[in-house]
C-alpha cells in the first residue's frame, strides 16, 4: 500500500536536496573544524559558517553569533535553563503555559528544583487556547522567565506570543519561545518579536535529526555561563583557570554534527525557495479541507478547535481508544501519531488518555486527506 505519511509535526520527510547534501559533505569536505590549518579541515570550517548566516538573515537576527548550532529543540531548552539557575532565588516564578511539550516542562522543573524558585501555569480554554485574562494576573515582578512555544504540537494553536514577550518584558522577564512547531510552518522574526531566545529543530524543518538552532539575544548570550565545557569553547586554559571563547563559540563545546548544521542549511533554503506564504497557504487549505471531512463522521471529537492553528488536527472517536484508531489506520498505510504526544498535561485538561494527530506538511494532498477519511471510517466500524 502507498504510505500516507501524516506524522510531520513528529519529524518531516526530507527531500532529495537535503539527502544529497549530506552525502556531498560526506564525500567531498568530510573534516573536523576549526581546528586544523589543513585544506580539508578549512573548508570543513567555512562551510559550517555559511547556514549560520543563512539562518541569521531566516530569522532577522542581529548578529550571526546568536544564532547557536544545538541538538534539536530540547538542547535549546536546555542550556537556558541551565544558564538561568544563576539568575534565580527563592520565591522567584518561571512560567510555561499549559499546553507545553514536556521538553518545555522538565526543564524548568529542574530549574525551580535547584533554586527554590516556583512554576507558574498559564490556562487554556475548552478550544485549547491560552487564556490572557489568567497570564495577566499571573506575572509579576517575580516572574523571571516565561517560556511558552509558538505552536502547540498537541493542538495546533497559534500562541499569541507577541502579547506575551510584550507584557512579560514589562515586568522585566525574559521570554523563550519554543519554536520546534512554528519552524516548518512560519519564518520567525526574532527582532520584530523581541523574544530572548527562540528554539528550533532542524529535523521537523526538512533537515537532519540531531542538528538545531537556539537564537539567543547577544546580551542574554553574554551574561548566561557555558552549558558544558570541553574543546573549543575555550580562550585560553591552564589548571588555574580556563576563560571562555566569544560567542556563539562559548555554547559549542566539543565536535558539533557538522554535517547536521550544514545540511540545516539547505533545508531552510529549500523551504525559503518554495516560500513560507505558500507554506501557509496551502496547509491552510489542507486544514479546513481536513476539518471539514473528518467533521463529518459520527462521534468525531476534535481535541484543540482554537482560531488560530496551524495544520494539525487531534482528534478521538466517541467510545473508542485512539491506540486502536491509530494501529487500525496504520494497517491500511496512513501514519497518523497516536497518544499523549509528549504533552500529557493536556492530555489531562481534556480528560481523555491521549489523541489520534494528523499533522499536514505542503507536500501532503486532499487526496490522502481522502484516504485517511475512509481509513477512520473503516476502523469506526470495526471498532464498534
Ligand atoms: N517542543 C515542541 C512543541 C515539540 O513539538 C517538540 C518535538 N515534538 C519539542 C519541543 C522537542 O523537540 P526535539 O525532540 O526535536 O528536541
Amino acid at each position: 500500500i502507498p504510505l500516507v505519511y501524516f506524522d510531520n509535526a513528529a519529524t518531516s520527510q526530507k527531500p532529495q536536496v537535503v539527502i544529497d547534501a549530506i552525502s556531498k559533505y560526506y564525500t567531498t569536505i568530510n573534516a573536523n573544524i576549526h581546528r586544523g590549518v589543513h585544506t580539508l579541515s578549512q573548508l570543513a570550517t567555512d562551510a559550517y559558517e555559511v547556514p549560520r548566516q543563512s539562518i541569521q538573515r531566516h530569522i532577522n537576527a542581529k548578529h550571526t553569533h546568536e544564532v547557536l548550532f544545538t541538538s534539536g529543540t530540547t538542547h535549546g531548552i536546555n542550556l537556558v535553563a541551565s544558564g538561568f539557575t544563576q539568575f534565580l532565588k527563592p520565591g522567584d516564578y518561571v512560567m510555561v503555559s499549559a499546553m507545553e511539550h514536556h521538553s518545555n516542562i522538565v526543564p524548568w522543573q529542574m530549574l525551580c528544583e535547584r533554586t527554590g524558585a516556583n512554576l507558574h501555569v498559564i490556562p487554556m480554554n475548552e478550544k485549547g487556547e491560552l487564556i490572557m485574562e489568567e497570564f495577566d494576573k499571573l506575572i509579576s515582578e517575580k516572574t523571571k522567565i516565561v517560556s511558552v512555544n509558538h505552536i502547540s504540537n498537541a493542538l495546533g494553536t497559534i500562541n499569541p506570543i507577541k502579547y506575551i514577550i510584550d507584557k512579560a518584558h514589562a515586568v522585566g522577564a525574559a521570554v523563550f519561545i519554543d519554536g520546534a512547531q512554528a519552524a516548518p510552518h512560519i519564518r520567525p522574526d526574532v527582532q520584530a518579536l523581541d523574544c530572548d531566545f527562540y528554539a528550533f529543530s532542524g529535523h521537523k524543518t526538512c533537515g537532519p535529526t540531531g542538528s538545531g538552532v537556539l537564537y539567543g539575544k547577544e546580551e542574554w548570550l553574554e551574561k548566561l555561563p557555558p552549558y558544558q565545557g570541553g574543546g573549543e569553547m575555550i580562550k585560553e586554559v591552564t589548571f588555574e583557570k580556563t576563560t571562555y571563547a566569544g560567542l556563539p563559540h562559548k555554547f559549542e563545546a566539543g565536535t558539533p554534527h557538522i554535517a547536521g548544521g550544514i545540511v540545516l542549511g539547505t533545508a531552510i533554503d529549500y523551504l525559503n525557495g518554495v516560500g513560507f506564504d505558500n507554506i501557509a497557504a496551502y496547509e491552510h487549505t489542507l486544514l479546513e479541507y481536513g476539518t471539514q471531512k473528518l467533521l463529518e463522521i459520527d462521534g468525531m471529537e476534535l481535541v484543540g478547535t482554537a482560531a488560530e492553528k496551524t495544520s494539525v488536527i487531534s482528534f478521538n472517536l466517541k467510545g473508542i481508544h485512539p491506540y486502536d484508531v491509530g494501529t487500525l489506520v496504520d494497517k491500511m498505510g496512513i501514519a497518523v501519531r497516536t497518544g499523549h504526544h509528549c504533552a500529557q498535561p493536556v492530555m489531562n485538561a481534556f480528560c481523555i488518555p491521549g489523541t489520534i494527530r494528523a499533522s499536514f506538511a505542503f507536500y501532503n494532498t486532499v487526496e490522502e486527506i481522502d484516504a485517511l477519511v475512509t481509513a477512520v471510517k473503516k476502523a469506526q466500524m470495526m471498532l464498534s
